[in-house]
């Protein structure tokens, strides 16, 4: 049999708090038997004081890190103490977090399975479901300082993301200073902003700048619980806006073509073509390639419309993604432009660029950066989709704190 010194070191357990007992195979699984060492007396998982001793509990088995093909539990009698805050209880001991089935090694490279690799590699490797990482990073997470984040920020992001398919929404604070990810919880309202500034108490005088997409309700908050504080817009949803007026312009243009076809004025041809030009026209037109700028050239000899429209959007994309006042200048070139361009979209759309305008000035006046609210805002719609698999807001909600708020695990090596 291999040394206890040698199983005591493998298991990353400290011989002077606990002892290995005995290594045996057990249905094709290394089974090693624990028992810490207690000098005075056991202490409760969750208030760690030291407390009287109630029983002697039962033996209990956690899974640990394999051994390359084969399976570790480890397994100790741990008895049970009598707190005073928290009842009786299973006595902590250093392998595992209370009430967890894993050790804390096995968690540690689970959690950073789970913030590295996709969901079906983290649970082939682990041998484990990915409902289990989950609960995994929740317990990780929950170990994890929140409030050492709310130190120091001065120029905050908010923003409300969708997951599940756009029915439910995540409250979402960034720092831009420290790019990180600072704050985000299941509904995004009032109640839920209000509560973070809660938090955040004293050091929301700090504060210089709040950048936020244009939801009333988050202006509405921010000028009240902080109004000394700049409201920049985040230039990512304002491109967002110009990219959703001009996809009704498309859609509009599509529809008419699939009724002319129907009266045979086109062949069937035309309605690809145009759904083809989807991505030709979302994307910015330093990154088409050949096939795409034909096909916009296509568009813009057939439905001059649509081709507006898509001048329209990118006019917007431009001038806000610009600094200085020449910037603030073609901001306002282009809002007279969209009121007068005929299409109710984009119309609307300028109305609301109007209305936003002192906050999207700020924003090109200041430079605060846009890519970071993108980059999380894309990042978190990943995360959520593999997270789906956890079938709970926590999860997810654990999982984007773990992978975006600097506190990124390390493997126990
Ligand atoms: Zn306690």
């Amino acid at each position: 049999m291999l040394s206890k010194r040698l199983l005591a070191r493998v298991l990353g357990v400290d011989a002077k708090t606990v002892r290995v007992e005995q290594a045996e195979l057990v249905d094709d699984c290394v089974q090693i038997r624990l028992r810490p060492r207690i000098v005075h007396r056991w202490r409760c998982p969750h208030c760690e004081n030291r407390c009287p001793h109630y029983d002697q509990g039962r033996t209990r088995r956690w899974r640990a890190l394999d051994w390359w093909r084969t399976r570790v539990f480890v397994v100790a009698q741990v008895p049970r103490v009598q707190c005073a805050e928290h009842g009786v209880v299973v006595a902590a001991v250093p392998w595992v977090r209370h009430g967890a089935r894993h050790t804390i090694a096995f968690e540690q490279v689970a959690a950073w399975c789970a913030v590295e690799m996709s969901a079906t590699a983290a649970s082939r490797l682990l041998r484990c479901t990915w409902r289990t990482v989950g609960s995994i990073v929740a317990r990780v997470v929950a170990e994890l300082d929140g409030d050492a984040l709310l130190e120091g920020v001065r120029r905050i992001g908010i923003d409300e993301i969708s997951y599940r398919r756009h029915r439910r929404y995540l409250l979402v604070v960034v720092d831009h200073d420290q790019r990180r990810l600072i704050h985000c919880v299941d509904g995004a309202n009032r109640r839920t902003l209000e509560s973070f500034f809660d938090q955040l108490g004293k050091r929301t005088s700090l504060i210089t700048h709040v950048s936020a997409d244009g939801a009333p309700w988050i202006t509405k908050v921010v000028t009240e619980r902080c109004p000394t504080a700049t409201l920049c817009a985040d230039i990512f949803h304002v491109v967002q806006w110009a990219t959703e007026a001009l996809d009704v312009v498309r859609r509009d243009t599509w529809n008419e073509v699939s009724e002319r076809r129907r009266r045979g004025h086109y062949g069937t041809g035309e309605g690809k073509v145009l759904k083809d030009a989807r991505w030709s026209l979302w994307k910015n037109p330093d990154h088409l390639s050949e096939s795409e700028q034909a096909r916009l050239d296509h568009i813009a000899a057939t439905h001059p419309r649509l081709h507006r429209a898509w001048a329209l959007k990118e006019g917007l994309r431009v001038a806000v993604t610009g600094v200085g006042p020449e910037a603030v200048a073609a901001l306002d070139r282009w809002t007279q432009w969209a009121q007068r361009s005929r299409i109710p979209s984009f119309v609307t759309l300028a109305r609301r660029i109007r209305n936003y305008r002192s906050a999207i000035v700020a924003t090109i006046t200041h430079r605060l950066t846009n890519a970071l609210v993108e980059s999380f805002n894309t990042k978190i719609r990943l995360i959520a989709r593999r997270a789906f698999g956890f079938h709970n807001v926590a999860a997810l909600i654990a999982l984007a704190r773990l992978t975006l708020s600097g506190q990124r695990p390390t493997l126990p090596t």
